[in-house]
């Protein structure tokens, strides 16, 4: 078995970066310099005073 040093490094989506707020390697949103999961997106971006993600 050859493995390669093949990295999967992409700017957005899965595997990206790991959410800062609840640590889930999901759909990171990068955005604002948030660095947050969706689901900490939405519930950070009311408080931040986004009304909605895209
Ligand atoms: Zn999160």
């Amino acid at each position: 078995m050859a493995k390669k040093n093949v990295k999967k490094e992409r700017k957005f989506g899965k595997g990206s970066r790991p959410c800062r707020r609840c640590g889930s390697y999901g759909a990171v949103i990068r955005r604002y310099g948030l660095y947050l999961c969706r689901q900490c997106f939405r519930e950070v971006a009311e408080s931040l005073g986004f009304k909605k993600y895209q």
